[in-house]
């Protein structure tokens, strides 16, 4: 099944708000297998919107439009939509009542505008918003989809998966393509590439597979498409043959985050970072999944020298002597974590992220890793890339990695 995606929306145009709901839909539609084969954001306009949807609606089977739902005056995506399909706005008692019961509790906030959400285009299937006001709409036309949602995130987060994908599933599922994916971490994707250009030669048709990479690691998403499909299981085993010597592992659609945590949560035991150059990018991505307080206990931003020397306990002799990038410093700033919170195992980071800082023995890109626990403690040296999120980012998904490895030995 092809998808497209259409956000609507003046302030995303202007760069004052970043299009995260065709991200979110398009890892959704990833997920189950769809392809999304355009993102596109328009502005406000009638016109500009009319045109992107027929577009659209020519080479994909299913479209998701978010945005311009509201009851504001400057919201036209209903009317346009209502034109599309060649219809016009009426009142809709199923939305009248979701509306009624959202206001239940204060009648009295309900107004005029409120009210206009209760008017829909007469030939679409209204979608139940628990999140929000305006219910988003489900539309059929030659066997094609189109789906409006509103622009609010959190709306469309809680309206995509509860009400759009098991539609989009009984509807097309029969089209959704069968994937498997594994992630592979710490091999340069033409290094991979090479590795793995024997295997893709004896692809069958209908299976591809896709390089998705990442800081610090390269997704492989395998996918096989009809008849293929049959095939994917042998292939995915083969690949995985292929891959034997490099660190890797099966995932299933979930982002770094979310599989660091699934493997610190299993683990059952507790983690602390102390952390320099990445400056809590590592607590950052350890909290972004929800239920992060079974494992983790903290961190402590440790820029100065006199923060790791005063909270962390690194002696400033070694600072002096070895200078805050090395491994001395890496070590007792992880094994100061685990001490002052009492976690099981501890990461540290220390180095050099640039773009300024580098000197001829530990350039912009220098990082130094400590991880401590109940065996002792150990530190490694990176060299990653020249610029400065890259190398955060890098030497926060290593160093969560490397913690991992600690833990499950
Ligand atoms: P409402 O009018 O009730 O606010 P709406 O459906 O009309 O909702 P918009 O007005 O387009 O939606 O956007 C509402 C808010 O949602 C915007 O102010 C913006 O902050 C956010 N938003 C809109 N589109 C996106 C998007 N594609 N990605 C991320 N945020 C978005």
């Amino acid at each position: 099944m092809k998808a497209c995606i259409i956000t609507i929306g003046d302030e995303i145009l202007l760069g004052q708000i970043l299009d995260t709901n065709s991200r979110f839909i398009a890892r959704e539609l990833a997920a189950a297998g769809a392809e999304t084969v355009e993102m596109r954001s328009v502005s406000d306009g009638r016109d500009e919107i009319l045109h992107a949807v027929a577009d659209a609606m020519r080479s994909a089977d299913a479209v998701f439009v978010t945005g311009g739902l509201g009851p504001t005056k400057d919201d036209i995506t209903k009317s346009a939509l209502a034109d599309y399909f060649g219809t016009e706005l009426a009142h809709n008692k199923q939305a009248q009542q979701w509306l009624e019961e959202i206001f239940a509790a204060n009648p009295s906030r309900m107004n005029a505008y409120n009210q206009t959400q209760a008017w829909l285009p007469k030939s679409c299937t209204p979608l139940r918003n628990m999140k929000g006001t305006a219910s988003g709409m489900w539309f059929e036309k030659d066997g094609k989809v189109l789906v409006s949602l509103p622009g609010v995130p959190f709306e469309t987060e809680y309206l995509f998966p509860a009400e759009v994908m098991p539609r989009i599933r009984a509807k097309f599922g029969e089209r959704l393509l069968r994937y498997k994916m594994v992630t592979v971490f710490d091999i340069p994707e033409a290094e991979l590439a090479m590795k793995l250009a024997a295997f893709e030669e004896i692809l069958p048709k209908g299976v591809g597979l896709a390089y998705l990479p990442s800081a610090g690691f390269i997704r492989l998403r395998l996918t096989a498409k009809g008849p293929a499909e049959e095939s994917l299981d042998g292939l995915f085993e083969q690949l995985l043959n292929e891959l034997s010597g490099l660190r890797f592992t099966e995932q299933t659609g979930e982002n770094e985050e979310e599989s660091f945590a699934r493997r610190l949560r299993q683990s059952g035991k507790t983690v602390a970072c102390a952390e320099s150059c990445t400056g809590g990018n590592i607590a950052r991505m350890i909290t972004a999944v929800p239920g992060a307080s079974a494992y983790f206990l903290g961190g402590v931003v440790a820029y100065a020298n006199h923060v790791k020397q005063n909270v962390l306990g690194v002696r400033a002799e070694d600072l002096e002597a070895f200078g805050a990038v090395s491994e001395s410093v890496a070590l007792q700033m992880a094994e100061g974590v685990r001490r002052v919170t009492g976690a099981d195992y501890a990461v540290s980071t220390t180095g050099v992220a640039g773009p300024d800082g580098g000197t001829p023995e530990k350039p912009v890109g220098t990082v130094w890793i400590g991880v401590a626990g109940p065996n002792g403690s150990h530190a490694e040296k990176f060299t990653f890339s020249r610029t400065r999120e890259r190398n955060i980012g890098r030497a926060s998904v290593k160093a969560i990695a490397l913690l991992l490895e600690e833990m499950e030995k």
